[in-house]
């Protein structure tokens, strides 16, 4: 056995070589599995075996940044681009609670998807009617308005950061540097935030070191929450040709991600779940333990998809939620109800 899982299992720090040592392990070697199942154990000390359900409303599909990897980026100009009405975004939060979700996250493109009045009337709604957390991912703003929805009463935000490694940052996120990126995360720390990242997995010229540079950030920023997915190549960008992320690699960044830093919550990402029609189920056994179920009206899915082959395009809300619960309870664990702050918020 690889003597860096026994510092990995008792806790010991494990230096960005470490992580690319592991990092390296190939599927067929028994140390690969033995390092999922080190993270799975940490998960389950730290965070039980509760899985938090997070209903994720795509409330618009409109963006100023023309990221290379993205599916919805403003050159794109083969969708129907939409704006979903403060009411609707409020009703479908409702109906995410009468699922039994104890949180929404509203995300949208960046710039102008909705108004920042509009949107801090909708935290403010969904907090007034409702017993949900709320969670932003609607990009780099200012610090002003970060602070403008967390006074409306939003809980957490998300963030990723998508790549540590700056030149490859700028290369795919054209006019956007990593340390904007990295700025608006501190401002969301500073605002009082539970503060998500994460990164892709697979992006072209990506190498270990870089992606041990990912976990290793994650780590620095001492994130509350973690996004961690395979990058999936879409038709309509420039990345159209390119290899995707796998899902073993995936499954390593999950885990390594619990190991070095155990409290946060990590979720079984919608990504992997599309790449592999066990993903969520393998990433659950490797230390994640959240789902984000998608509650987006149907009707605006097909014209929100981040990448190709997303799964659950044609459902409604209340399609998902059986279908969750049944993966939830057919790994051993069980649905967590409430709103699932992080285990530092007390
Ligand atoms: N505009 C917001 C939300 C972005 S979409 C923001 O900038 O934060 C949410 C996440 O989807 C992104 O952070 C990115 O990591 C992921 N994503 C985008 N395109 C993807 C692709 N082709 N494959 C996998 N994940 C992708």
């Amino acid at each position: 056995m690889n003597p860096l899982l026994s510092k990995a299992e008792s806790g010991g720090y494990l230096t960005r070589a470490d992580l690319v040592e592991l990092l390296a392990l190939p599927k067929d070697d028994p140390d690969f599995q033995a390092l999922l199942d080190i993270a799975d154990r940490v998960r389950e000390r730290t965070m039980g075996d509760g899985v938090y359900l997070r209903g994720i409303i795509e409330f618009s599909n409109i963006c100023r940044v023309d990221c290379h990897y993205c599916g919805i980026r403003r050159s794109n100009k083969t969708l129907q681009r939409y704006r979903m009405p403060v009411d609707v975004i409020v009703d479908t939060a409702k109906r995410a609670e009468g699922l039994g979700y104890g949180s929404v996250v509203l995300q949208s493109g960046e710039g102008d998807a909705l108004p920042p009045d509009e949107l801090a009337e909708a935290v403010r709604r969904i907090k007034a009617e409702t017993g949900l957390a709320v969670t932003l991912s609607v990009g780099e703003r200012t610090k002003e308005e970060y602070a403008y929805w967390k006074q409306a009463g939003a809980d957490r935000y998300l963030l990723r950061h998508e790549t540590s490694d700056p030149e490859l940052f700028a290369r795919l996120r054209p006019g956007r540097t990593l340390a904007q990126r990295l700025q608006c995360l501190q401002w969301l720390r500073e605002t009082g935030y539970q503060v998500g990242s994460g990164f892709m997995v697979g992006l072209p010229g990506q190498s270990l070191a870089s992606l041990a540079g990912d976990i290793d950030l994650l780590r620095e920023l001492h994130v509350e929450m973690a996004g961690i997915g395979p990058f999936i190549p879409g038709p309509e960008t420039p990345l159209a040709g390119e290899a995707g992320g796998t899902v073993e690699m995936a499954l390593k960044c999950v885990a390594l991600t619990r190991i070095c830093i155990p409290d946060a919550h990590l979720p079984a990402t919608t990504a992997l779940g599309s790449i592999h029609p066990m993903g969520r189920q393998l990433a659950l056994n490797a230390g994640a333990n959240i789902i984000m179920p998608n509650v987006t009206p149907a009707s605006y899915r097909e014209n929100y998809q981040l990448y190709p082959n997303k799964i659950c395009l044609l459902e409604e809300p209340e399609h998902c939620a059986p279908c969750v619960a049944g993966l939830i309870a057919s790994q051993g664990r069980y649905v967590a109800t409430g709103q699932g702050h992080s285990p530092r918020v007390g």
